[in-house]
C-alpha cells in the first residue's frame, strides 16, 4: 500500500490492513505464521525551513500486530512470537537532514524517518517496525540443551554417545594416574 504525499496532502488517509505471509520481507529470522494486521492514520505535516521552505512530511500513526516465528539461538527450532507494537512515526523527505534543528515542528515522541520521492511504502514501514519489535534472541526454554555440537543432535529430544566418548580418554587417563599411584 504506497503512502502518496499528493493523495495525502488531498486528504489524510485510514488504513486497517492485512498483510499474508511473505507480503512482507522478514528477513531469514522470522517466518510470519498468520496475517499481519496494522491499522492506523497517515497525514501531512508541513515543517516550515527558514522563512520561505515549507517541507511536506508524512506523519503515521497506527499499530501492528503479528504472530511469527523466530528460531531458538540454542537448537534451532521453531519459537512462536507474538508482536505488537503502538507506533508514531515522522517521515521528512530524503535530503532535509541538514539544518535539522531549525525545523518548526519536532514531535518529541516521534520517531524520524526519511520517504524518498513520491511517497512511501507501509509494508517497509511495517517490516522495519516488526523487526524493531523482535528480541535480539530467543531459545524454545530457559534449559534449553541445544545441539550436541560434535553430531548435531538436539539434546532436549535425545541423549547422544558423543559426550561419552569425549570423556572416555579422560577417565581412562585418572584411572592410570590412581593405579600409578597406588602402586
Ligand atoms: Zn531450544
Ligand atoms: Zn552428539
Amino acid at each position: 500500500m504506497f503512502l502518496d504525499i499528493e493523495e495525502l496532502e488531498l486528504h489524510p488517509l485510514d488504513f486497517e490492513e492485512e498483510f499474508q505471509p511473505d507480503v512482507i520481507d522478514l528477513g531469514s529470522e522470522a517466518r510470519q505464521k498468520a496475517p499481519l494486521k496494522a491499522s492506523g492514520h497517515a497525514e501531512v505535516v508541513e515543517e516550515h525551513h527558514g522563512k520561505h521552505e515549507v517541507i511536506k512530511d508524512i506523519r503515521l500513526r497506527g499499530r501492528l500486530s503479528a504472530s511469527l516465528e523466530l528460531q531458538c539461538a540454542r537448537c534451532l527450532e521453531p519459537v512462536p512470537q507474538q508482536v505488537k507494537r503502538d507506533f508514531e512515526l515522522l517521515y521528512r523527505p530524503l535530503g532535509t537532514d541538514a539544518g535539522r534543528d531549525e525545523l518548526s515542528v519536532t514531535d518529541a515522541e516521534a520517531e524520524i524517518g526519511y520517504y524518498q520521492g513520491e511517497g512511501l511504502l507501509l509494508e517497509d514501514v511495517l517490516r522495519e517496525q516488526v523487526l524493531l519489535a523482535l528480541p535480539l534472541k530467543v531459545t524454545c526454554k530457559e534449559d534449553c540443551k541445544g545441539l550436541c555440537p560434535q553430531c548435531g543432535k538436539n539434546l532436549n529430544q535425545e541423549q547422544c554417545s558423543c559426550s561419552a566418548a569425549v570423556e572416555d580418554p579422560r577417565w581412562a587417563a585418572l584411572k592410570d594416574v590412581r593405579s600409578r599411584l597406588e602402586h
